[in-house]
């Protein structure tokens, strides 16, 4: 690997790599990126780039440049739970371990595994990621090295009536926040009159909302049948379970959000929706973005998830880590080899998309993150790459740190040899 430096220009920066992939059209070999400042002005062919820009040049050899990974469901506050917990009997069996780890931890270790978990999520080459905090008033203690949305985590099902309050007390915390959104837990965690209140922040602030949804075989039970383990240990707690023995959850979901299209939410899961729900989303115009963690499935033994079926109805659907109390890393390589393995037959460059462009679009950054294209943000990584196989089957099965990244025009980790900006 060499680098060459041309000290005359120092606003402009040329990145050459074997192979430029830009995710939405074929990759380039021999190819360069020109980044002026924070943004891409041009990416193609090297000989090309080099003759129309000048600038400091970058050779990052035998890789392949890549758009930054972008993880669109994510729990930082649990990166110190990595092998916490072993997989329970049931699903409320997990919220109860999870509670119990949660109730010995403090404000100190909370901004600690978060800091911990920005590590690692950057050490594996994600550029963005959509971080739900349950403690956003531990934002201001914390410097994210990458993009990040924010996510308020809000939970009321001890206390319903403060559901109003719960709401402005989370807005509050993140007045000083760049990308945030809010993040109604659950339809069994949070209130219908919460999931308003939320849907009225999103449309005064025009920002986005995520939740978990039908997750799991508990969750349906509770809401269709007013039964099951999580029907049982919910109502032992006092919520009020006069939602429950009538609709599925994805019903629920429909009714609590006032039937609206929904563009601005980024639901997480989905793995239980039964007939009744797909003539829901069939007759509907409803059209939300979609999460599916494949290693957090896995983890759970949750049902399928209906992959082919919401994609021929036209969802966008993105991969995420969601915590490692129910995963053991934040590598999105790692989730795109296990999503590969459930779903051998999806074209490697499809799988690329759901964490690039995909996520991209769900956070409404279609036209800046995601690729690489003239105007985008330069939010890129490099891995190794060789012309014997498909580059996209090449990144899928990339395991190691990314030892060459860049976020918002600025080199945060350099392979020894190669020139930093
Ligand atoms: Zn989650």
């Amino acid at each position: 690997m060499t680098a060459v430096t041309d000290r005359r220009y120092s606003s402009g920066m040329i990145i050459r790599a074997r192979t430029v992939v830009t995710a939405d059209r074929p990759p380039s070999e021999n190819g360069a990126i020109a980044v002026c400042g924070n943004q891409i002005v041009e990416a193609g062919n090297f000989h090309e780039i080099k003759a129309r820009y000048a600038g400091q040049v970058i050779d990052l050899g035998e890789q392949a440049l890549l758009p930054g990974l972008i993880n669109a469901h994510c729990h930082l506050d649990y990166t110190c739970l990595r092998g916490k917990i072993p997989p329970q009997k049931s699903f409320s069996d997990w919220i109860r371990a999870i509670n119990t780890e949660k109730a010995q931890l403090s404000a100190h270790d909370y901004i600690a595994s978060i800091n911990e978990g920005f590590a690692e999520a950057k050490r594996f080459g994600t550029t963005t990621i959509a971080n739900l905090t349950a403690f956003p008033k531990l934002i201001p203690h914390i410097h994210a090295p990458i993009r990040t949305w924010w996510f308020a985590e809000l939970i009321d099902v001890r206390a319903p009536e403060g559901a109003n309050e719960l709401v402005d007390s989370a807005l509050e915390a993140l007045d000083q926040t760049e990308n945030w959104g809010l993040a109604p837990h659950a339809l069994f965690t949070a209130s219908e009159n919460l999931y308003r209140r939320c849907e009225e922040i999103a449309h005064r602030e025009n920002i986005l909302l995520t939740t978990h949804l039908a997750e799991s075989r508990e969750e349906m039970q509770m809401f269709r049948d007013a039964a099951g383990p999580l029907y049982e240990f919910l109502r032992h707690i006092r919520r009020p379970m006069d939602d429950c023995g009538n609709k599925t959850p994805l019903g629920v979901f429909v009714r609590a959000s006032g039937d609206r299209a929904l563009p601005h939410w980024i639901v997480a899961h989905l793995n239980e929706l039964n007939e009744t729900d797909f003539e829901l989303l069939e007759k509907s115009a409803l059209k939300f973005h979609i999460v599916h963690c494949p290693r957090s499935r896995d983890y759970f033994c949750h049902s399928h998830f209906p992959l082919e079926r919401l994609r021929a109805l036209g969802f966008n659907i993105c991969l995420g880590t969601d915590s490692l109390a129910s995963n053991d890393s934040l590598s999105l390589f790692d989730e795109m080899r296990a999503f590969q393995k459930t779903f051998p037959s999806a074209p490697p460059q499809e799988t690329f998309r759901m964490v690039t462009v995909n996520p991209a679009r769900a956070l409404r950054q279609e036209n800046e993150l995601g690729g690489i294209r003239p105007g985008f943000k330069a939010d890129m990584i490099a891995v190794p790459c060789s012309g014997s196989a498909d580059v996209f089957e090449q990144i899928i099965a990339f395991d190691a740190p990314v030892a060459w990244m860049m976020v918002n025009g600025s080199v945060i980790a350099s392979v020894p040899g190669s020139a930093g900006c």
